[in-house]
C-alpha cells in the first residue's frame, strides 16, 4: 500500500465531493457486504460518525476470495478513489484499489443483523459500542461532557478535584460503598467488640463518595467559582431506569450566589448543553430521533426554548392535592415527593421542566440554608420530563451557629473542617449536582440509564 494519511469517514463525507478523484486511505469495520458477479459494495463504518462509507469492490481487480474474509464485523484497511455517489444517501464513496484484512469476523458475530433489543445489547455490552445506537449515545456523551467543561470554563470557573475515597460518612446523599484492605474472612475486633479500623489501610474507616459537595466547598470559599466532573458511587439497591451505582457527577459550588442565582445558573447550564448537542450531534440525534423516540427532537427545543417553571414546594403539593389524581404514594405537606408526582406537575400540569424550591427542612441534607419560616429550606430540584430529577441543589447555610446546631440535632460527627468554612470569612454560597447520565439519558431520548453509559454497574451487575 502506498503511504497516505488515513483520513476518518466522518472527515471524508463532510468534505464531500471536493476530494472527488483523489486516493484515499480509509479504516474501519465492515457492517454490510452485498452485491452481484460484477461488483461488490462494502459499508464501513470507523466510529467518527454514524454514517457508512460505500466502498465498491470491482470483481475485474478483485476475486471473490479476495473478499471472502470481508464479513459483517470484520476489519479492513482500503485504499482507492473517491468519486461523486450516484448512490442515495451518500455524497461520495471509494472504488477500491488496494486492500488489507486486519481481521476477520466469523459468522458468530453478535452483532450480524439490525435491530437488536437493548436488552439483547446489554447482554453484550462489550460489542454493543459497534452498533449504531451505541456510537451516537457515546459520541452524544462525549459532546456533552465537552461542553460541561466549556460552559464553565468560558464562565470562568475552576475544575477542582475532589476525593473519590473519602473518611467523611456525612455527605448524606446515599448509601455508601466501603472501602478496605481488612482481612473479610478474618476481622482485627477491639475489646469493645467491634471492627478495629485502626488497622485498616487509611487507620480508619473509609468509602467510595456518593458527592463532591462538602469538598466542593471547600474549593469555592477559596477560589470562587468552582466544578467538578467525576464518578460517584452509590450503594443503593435501586433497579430504577434511572439510578447507577457509578455514575458521573457535575457539582458547581459558587461563592456569592444566592438561591435565584444558583436556579439562573442551572438553568442556563442545561440549556447550553442541549443546544451544544443539538449543533454538534445532529446525525445522531436524528438518528436516535428516527429509530427510538420520534418525540425527541421537538422534546430539546422545548426545553431549550421556554422558561422553566419556578415553584415552591409548599404550591406544588397544593396542586397535586387539588389534582383529583389518585397517586400511588399518597400527597400531603412534609412527604418526599414520588417519581409520579414529580413527573405530574411536569409532564401534566405545566408540560415544562419545574424547579421545585424551598422544601421542607426534614427531607433535606444539614447543610441547607433555613428560611426565615424555620421549617423550609433553599433547596432546588430542577425536574425534567420523562427523567424527574436531573438536578438537586441549594443555597448553604453560611451561619456557624445554625449550622452547628442542626450537625448536633442530626448527630453528625467529625464536621469540624466542614464548620471551619463558616466559622473563617463565611459568605452565603450555592451549588447543585447534575447527575451525567440523566443529562446523556434527555438529550439521547432512551429509556434506560444503562444504555448510557459504556459499562454500567447496578447490583448484581459487575462486568468487564
Ligand atoms: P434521586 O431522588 O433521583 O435518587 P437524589 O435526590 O438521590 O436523586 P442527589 O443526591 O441530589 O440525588 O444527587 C444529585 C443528582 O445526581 C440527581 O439530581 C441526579 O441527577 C443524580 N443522581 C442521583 N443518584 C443517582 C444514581 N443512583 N444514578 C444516576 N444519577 C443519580
Ligand atoms: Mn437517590
Amino acid at each position: 500500500m502506498e503511504d497516505i494519511k488515513r483520513k476518518t469517514i466522518s472527515a471524508l463525507l463532510s468534505e464531500g465531493a471536493e476530494n472527488a478523484g483523489k486516493i484515499v486511505d480509509v479504516k474501519g469495520w465492515v457492517r454490510t457486504r452485498r452485491g452481484n458477479k460484477n461488483v461488490q459494495f462494502v459499508a464501513l463504518n470507523d466510529g467518527s460518525t454514524i454514517n457508512n462509507l460505500q466502498i465498491v469492490f470491482d470483481l475485474s481487480k478483485f476475486t471473490e476470495e479476495d473478499l471472502k474474509p470481508i464479513t459483517t464485523g470484520s476489519s479492513i484497511h482500503v485504499q482507492g478513489e473517491l468519486v461523486a455517489s450516484q448512490g442515495k444517501g451518500q455524497s461520495v464513496e471509494v472504488q477500491a484499489r488496494e486492500l488489507e484484512i486486519y481481521g476477520t469476523a466469523p459468522v458468530d458475530y453478535p452483532l450480524q443483523k439490525k435491530g437488536h433489543t437493548l436488552e439483547f445489547l446489554r447482554e453484550k455490552a462489550h460489542l454493543r459500542p459497534r452498533t449504531n445506537t451505541f456510537g451516537a449515545v457515546l459520541r452524544i456523551r462525549h459532546a456533552l461532557a465537552y461542553a460541561i467543561h466549556k460552559f464553565f470554563n468560558d464562565k470562568g470557573f475552576f475544575y477542582f478535584h475532589t476525593p473519590l475515597i473519602t473518611a467523611s460518612d456525612c455527605e448524606g446523599a446515599g448509601a455508601q460503598f466501603q472501602v478496605t484492605t481488612l482481612p473479610l474472612e478474618n476481622l482485627p475486633v477491639g475489646e469493645d467488640g467491634k471492627i478495629d479500623y485502626s488497622e485498616d489501610f487509611f487507620g480508619k474507616m473509609a468509602s467510595l463518595t456518593v458527592s463532591g459537595q462538602l469538598e466542593g466547598e471547600l474549593g469555592a470559599t477559596a477560589l470562587g467559582l468552582i466544578y467538578t466532573f467525576g464518578p460517584t458511587f452509590r450503594a443503593e439497591n435501586s433497579n430504577t431506569q434511572r439510578h447507577l451505582s457509578e455514575f458521573w457527577m457535575i457539582e458547581p459550588e459558587m461563592a456569592f450566589y444566592e438561591i435565584a442565582d444558583n436556579m439562573d445558573l442551572a438553568e442556563e447550564f442545561i440549556k447550553y448543553c442541549i443546544n451544544y448537542a443539538l449543533e454538534h450531534c445532529k446525525d445522531d440525534i436524528q438518528f436516535l430521533n428516527d429509530h427510538f423516540d420520534k418525540e425527541l427532537i421537538e422534546r430539546l427545543k422545548f426545553v431549550v426554548e421556554n422558561d422553566f417553571v419556578r415553584l415552591p414546594y409548599t404550591e406544588g403539593v397544593k396542586i397535586l392535592e387539588e389534582s383529583g389524581r389518585k397517586f400511588e404514594f399518597p400527597v400531603y405537606w412534609g412527604v418526599d415527593l414520588a417519581s409520579e408526582h414529580e413527573r405530574f406537575l411536569v409532564e401534566e400540569h405545566f408540560k415544562k421542566p419545574v424547579i421545585l424550591t424551598d422544601y421542607p427542612k426534614e427531607i433535606k441534607a444539614f447543610y441547607m440554608k433555613l428560611n426565615d419560616d424555620g421549617k423550609t429550606v433553599r433547596a432546588m430540584d430542577v425536574l425534567f420530563p420523562k427523567i424527574g430529577e436531573i438536578i438537586g441543589g441549594s443555597q448553604r447555610e453560611e451561619n456557624y451557629d445554625k449550622l452547628t446546631k442542626r450537625i448536633e440535632e442530626l448527630g453528625l460527627t467529625g464536621m469540624d473542617w466542614y464548620l471551619d468554612t463558616r466559622k473563617y470569612g463565611t459568605v452565603p454560597h450555592s451549588g447543585f449536582g447534575l447527575g451525567f447520565e440523566r443529562l446523556v439519558l434527555f438529550v439521547t431520548g432512551m429509556q434506560n440509564i444503562r444504555d448510557v453509559i459504556p459499562f454500567p454497574r447496578y447490583p448484581k451487575n459487575c462486568e468487564y
